[in-house]
């Protein structure tokens, strides 16, 4: 452990600094379609600028930190490891649970979201606790667990720097590594501003300055931590964070009880599985060769130790995990949510996470919320790509996404989920296109037809059947020969 309640000083919390934005609700979002929040991101210009220079930038690190290294042998080595581990689930995780609580961390079990809002409010309740700072956490994104407890009367301190300015923005994180890569340095600027009452300098460090000054003050002050967890290692019941703030292992070690919510999916056989695990996260979620800070937490603080919580309890969150053991998608629990899928992904780029809907974006988002949310709420993300595969190239556990997704793509269809009209259509181009003769009558037919209206050979927004398409681009008229 880092620090103690002696190293971090400050002034108290100004008044009028208590309460950050109410942030919107997880299952708030999910009742408009992919393409009407879509194109919302898409009308912020500031928007796609700033993602697309994220994500440049994050491939570009990723792809420099494995010059020199048989990466692909790496990947395949980490393939393995997810894949036993997921495979041996039920095993790994009764022999996390052994080890935790011989550590005396106190174990629950969600079997979904409803029930981990419950269990943690009831920790907190028990325990008196009136102010959280949290670590960053997808696992309580997805499960809401800020509005369950501002709704239990607790203040809650996002303390990674990007969930700060999310939570004091109102906003949702847009990537799993990165959650305010769709924002500006701008707009941050303006808040901090705002909330500062007077203009502060528009530097990095002055910014950063400012959020950690109001930080350590909520860090002294709260009851409980609430942290995720990047995995879960069986043999010795040990919860592992990584960070780059050092904000993980203050909320892990000052306040006087840790919570951790974490994904079952997260179990790692054993600790020099991290050997393979962790450069391959680290390396594919930020381009370094390890994140500065690795915490490894077990259980509460003993006798002897000069910092700790009292009491530590993991929540372990399972919520549509299980349902995929054994089945057609049980490699999407292989993800160890590095976010490197959503920055090569050619629509994510364009159109940023929250046109997901949910709480994650990219190939991986259009692959689990499905999973975990269902048809009605998830099902038309499967056709939010373009199944180009360039996700699968840089996965580092080698999910194959792309067959994830037609294999949704299936799903949907099977279930009823497309329309008749949409079924009819595909049936008779399956059945001409898969014939020689029709296949190239067909084709000459449309040519021929674009080409009489079509002008200089190009197609634009005329078209009234090809309107959609053509109103973000020119349609080239194909040529007879390529
Ligand atoms: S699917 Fe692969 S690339 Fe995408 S977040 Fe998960 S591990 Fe990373």
């Amino acid at each position: 452990m880092s620090a103690t309640r002696e190293d971090v000083g400050g002034t108290p919390l100004p008044p009028g600094w208590a309460q950050p934005a109410h942030q919107p609700d997880a299952f708030e979002i999910s009742t408009t379609t992919f393409e009407q929040r879509a194109t919302e991101t898409m009308a912020r210009p500031f928007a796609r600028r700033a993602i697309a220079n994220a994500t440049d930038h994050a491939a570009a690190l990723t792809t420099a930190r494995f010059v020199g290294i048989d990466h692909d042998a790496l990947r395949d080595k980490a393939r393995q490891i997810r894949a036993h581990a997921i495979a041996n689930l039920p095993d790994y995780l009764d022999q996390w649970i052994d080890a935790a609580e011989a550590h005396g961390t106190i174990v629950h079990y969600a079997a979904d979201e409803s029930e981990a809002r419950r269990i943690v409010a009831q920790i907190c309740r028990d325990e008196a606790v009136t102010r959280v700072v949290k670590s960053k956490s997808m696992a309580s994104e997805e499960v809401s667990l800020n509005s369950a407890l501002e709704a239990i009367g607790i203040d809650i301190y996002e303390t990674d720097l990007g969930e700060f300015v999310v939570q004091a923005m109102g906003d949702r994180p847009g990537h799993v590594i990165a959650p305010i890569l769709h924002r500006t340095k701008d707009e941050v600027h303006a808040l901090f501003s705002t909330m500062a009452g007077r203009e502060l300098p528009n530097e990095a460090e002055a910014l950063t300055a400012f959020a950690r000054d109001r930080l350590r003050h909520a860090f002294l002050t709260a009851d409980a931590g609430i942290s995720g967890g990047n995995f879960l290692i069986a043999e010795t019941g040990e919860v592992l964070l990584v960070t780059n703030e050092g904000n993980g292992r203050l909320t892990t070690a000052l306040p006087k009880i840790h919570i951790a919510l974490v994904g079952i999916e997260k179990i790692v056989p054993r600790r020099r599985d991290l050997a393979v695990l962790l450069p391959l996260l680290t390396g594919h979620g930020t381009g370094q060769q390890i994140t500065t800070y690795v915490t490894m937490v077990a259980g509460p603080r003993r006798e002897q130790e000069p910092d700790g919580p009292e009491r530590m309890h993991v929540v372990l969150l399972d919520a549509g995990r299980s349902a995929l053991l054994g089945g057609e998608f049980e490699e999407a629990l292989h993800c160890i949510r590095c976010g490197a899928c959503q920055n090569v992904c050619p629509v994510y780029r364009q159109v940023g996470g929250h046109a997901y809907g949910w709480v994650y974006g990219g190939p991986i988002g259009a692959v689990l919320t499905p999973l975990f949310r269902g048809q009605v709420e998830g099902g038309e993300l499967a056709h939010a790509t373009t199944l180009c595969g360039a996700c699968d190239d840089v996965c580092p556990v080698k999910i194959p996404l792309h067959d994830l997704l037609l294999g949704l793509r299936r799903r949907r269809d099977e279930e009823g989920c497309v329309p008749r009209s949409e079924q009819l259509a595909f049936a008779l181009w399956g059945q001409v296109w898969s014939r020689p003769l029709l296949y190239r009558a067909s084709t000459a037919v449309a040519r021929g037809s674009l080409r009489v209206i079509a002008r200089d050979g190009v197609l634009s927004a005329k078209a009234p059947l090809l309107r959609r398409w053509t109103a973000g681009r020119d349609l080239v008229v194909g040529r007879r020969r390529s």
